[in-house]
């Protein structure tokens, strides 16, 4: 048994993924003993993350303005949107450098089985902003898995009758795995060789 405030600060460190109680403490005395500015510093990045970090108004990755900086980027093609189900896919894609388009963030996968249903990504919001005009591609970067897969026909199907472009990429990526382990060769690949949906 240690303090209070240390027994309250391994206990927190050990909800975080991954960390066991051993590691929990491990980390609790790290803090403990490092200077105060630097434990100070940790203290202040995770309160930043929660008051300022929001989501992008119109393609929901995470931004600390009303858009995120790639929205924001003039010189950025908006008439191409990708879609991504995470913004951790959003930023392999970037890696790749050979992307100019701009994202729309669904926030997952469709899983009935995991009660995530259509409502609960922002597919709505896609095809509102498909409605409001000046898209001529969308490309579905949806992970080459089940899941994946489904929310993307599902997702081609709304966008249909606005006779925008539908492609999605290449298969090189192999069929069951996810964006987040694809590798950059490997990305710029399905970037560059983006087939038909249709
Ligand atoms: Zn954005």
């Amino acid at each position: 048994m240690y303090t209070e405030a240390i027994n309250k600060l391994i206990e927190e460190l050990g909800r975080l993924p991954g960390i066991g109680p051993k590691t929990a403490e491990r980390l609790a005395f790290h803090i403990l003993k490092s200077d105060k500015a630097e434990a100070m510093r940790l203290a202040q990045a995770i309160a930043d993350v929660k008051n300022k970090v929001g989501r992008c108004g119109q393609c929901f990755n995470f931004a600390e303005q009303q858009l995120c900086g790639i929205c924001a980027d003039a010189r950025r093609d908006k008439s191409t949107v990708c879609v991504v189900e995470q913004p951790k896919d959003v930023i392999k894609l970037e890696k790749t450098g050979a992307c100019r388009w701009v994202y729309h963030v669904l926030g997952g996968h469709i899983a009935p089985l995991e009660g995530v249903e259509p409502e609960d990504l922002t597919i709505q919001q896609l095809v509102e902003r498909v409605r409001r005009g000046g898209v001529k591609e969308v490309v579905m970067a949806t992970n080459p898995n089940v899941a994946g897969d489904g929310t993307a026909l599902y997702i081609a199907s709304l966008l249909k009758p606005f006779g925008v472009k539908l492609t999605r990429l290449a298969r090189g990526l192999a069929t069951g795995s996810t964006i987040e382990y694809a590798s950059a060769k490997m990305l710029t690949d399905a970037v560059l060789g983006r087939q038909s949906l249709d």
